[in-house]
């Protein structure tokens, strides 16, 4: 049937750009939205779950005047302003400023290529540990760091409280109208349903058939379980973990900017309200590689742990003993690993399907999915409507194409420390955290 208000739109996954694209189909006045997750929000498992996220410190795509860098700019732009204006978003960005720095040759390269930070775009360079040391409250940065050269802007970036964010997306999304169906039978999705050519809505664990006149799937890393994707996602997983700070150290560590070093990890000020500092390491990813026995072909299937790889808490330390040493041997008082999925060229996947019209995919969220929260469930509803820009649609569409033979193991423009700047299996690790998980870990 032809689209209308009237349609029944249903959303596979309500994390954050599900989340967010039922909040724009409600506000563009869709009657008919129904969302399924296993999990209410916050899903312990959505990669946007998580106490903090870099408002963007620049775009992914790489090349000068590429159609990937002109999406990436336009809608870096528009999520900016959904940041400074939207009250839905607004209470959540904190514009502290951001620090980039790197360490290896390679690294700085990477970092200062053509559309990187220049003293043109209003960046500081940043060159000696004092410099450094100089851009937080005394008694912040205590390190030396060895190596590190950076840039520090002071304006236009900074963090957002990405669980909070989204639980006031939801909210909202709620209030105009927007049901939520949640829960491990009822609103984890078994399939699609597939009739005459098309899909009609999708399938739940308690055997319940969610008809719907279009169907969306936002289900993030685990997108390609539920349908084949050609290959164009590879779930990969990043680590996080947390430690406790004192009541003067949550004093001392108010409004500080993002401190990125693109080879080591990052770190923004503490959460408000359990007052524990986040922070992650940095590394071009972990996948779980499986092999089909049958055609030996390779895929990444997500699992959920609220633990992380020994080497990572390793590297995690390493990144703190250079910038923060009296930090570093402080006991994590939670971790966990967080998938995202990857397109090749790490930009997002956003298109109706070309075999099936009434299925929309909101995928391929490439580890930089967050900050577009405000707007992408907009860019989401213009593919359905097919009212993308020209150009946009050309770099979110459906392209198979791309990912025949795809290279598993590419880095995908990340960097790591030396001894781990590949891609690693999870199937190769032996030892884990032990952290006493503060939430029980979801199945
Ligand atoms: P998710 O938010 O993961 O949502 C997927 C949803 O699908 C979940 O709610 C899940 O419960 C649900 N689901 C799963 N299976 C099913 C099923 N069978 N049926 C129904 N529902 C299902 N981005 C930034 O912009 N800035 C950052 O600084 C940043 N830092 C990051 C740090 C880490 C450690 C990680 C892992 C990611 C980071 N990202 C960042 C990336 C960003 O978090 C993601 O790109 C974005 O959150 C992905 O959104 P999504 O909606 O695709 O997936």
């Amino acid at each position: 049937a032809p689209l209308s208000l009237d349609s029944s739109i249903l959303i596979v996954g309500a994390g954050t750009w599900g989340i967010s694209t039922a909040l724009h189909l409600k506000r563009r006045g869709y009657k008919n939205v129904t969302l399924l997750d296993p999990f209410p929000v916050p899903s312990p498992i959505s990669a946007g779950n998580d106490v903090n996220k870099i408002l963007e410190l620049g775009t992914f795509a790489a090349g000068a005047d590429t159609d990937e860098r002109y999406v990436a700019n336009t809608l870096i732009n528009e999520a900016t302003k959904g940041w400074l204006e939207d009250p839905v978003f607004k209470p959540y960005f904190h514009e502290t400023g951001c620090i980039i720095a790197a360490t290896s040759e390679a690294g700085r390269a990477h970092m200062n290529a053509a559309s990187g930070p220049s003293e043109d775009a209003g960046w500081l360079p940043l060159k000696t540990k004092e410099d450094f040391q100089a851009t937080m409250p005394k008694g912040v940065l205590t390190g030396d760091f060895p190596g590190w050269e950076g840039w520090w802007m002071k304006k236009g970036s900074g963090w957002i409280h990405a669980r909070k964010s989204m639980e006031s997306a939801a909210r909202e999304a709620e209030r105009l109208g927007a049901v939520f169906v949640t829960g491990e039978e009822k609103g984890k999705v078994e399939s699609l349903i597939y009739e005459a050519g098309d899909v009609k809505g999708a399938k739940t664990f308690d055997a319940v058939e969610h008809r719907a006149d279009r169907t969306i799937l936002c289900a993030g890393a685990n997108a390609g379980i539920i349908f084949d994707m050609k290959d164009q996602l590879r779930p990969t997983a990043w680590t996080l973990a947390h430690i406790k700070m004192t009541r003067e150290e949550l004093q001392l560590f108010k409004n500080l900017p993002v401190l990125f070093n693109i080879e080591r990890g990052f770190f923004m000020e503490p959460d408000e309200d359990k007052g524990e500092l986040k922070m992650c390491d940095e590394h071009p990813g972990y996948c779980n590689w499986t092999v089909d026995p049958q055609n030996s072909q390779r895929s990444s299937v997500p699992f959920a742990k609220h633990q992380i790889p020994k080497e990572a808490e390793e590297r995690a330390r390493g990144f703190l003993r250079e910038i923060m040493p009296h930090l570093a041997e402080r006991p994590f008082s939670f971790a966990r690993i967080c998938w995202c999925a990857d397109t090749p060229n790490r930009a997002f996947l956003i298109s109706k399907h070309p075999d099936y019209p009434s299925l929309v995919l909101g995928c391929g969220a490439s580890g930089h999915g967050f900050c577009h929260i405000p707007v992408i469930g907009g860019f989401i509803t213009d593919a359905m409507e097919d009212k993308l820009d020209p150009r946009i649609k050309h770099s979110f569409r459906w392209r198979p194409e791309t990912a025949v033979n795809r290279k598993w193991d590419d880095l995908q423009d990340r960097f790591g420390p030396e001894e781990s700047n590949r891609m690693m299996n999870f199937g190769d690790i032996k030892e884990w955290t032990t952290i006493q998980p503060e939430i029980a870990e979801a199945k």
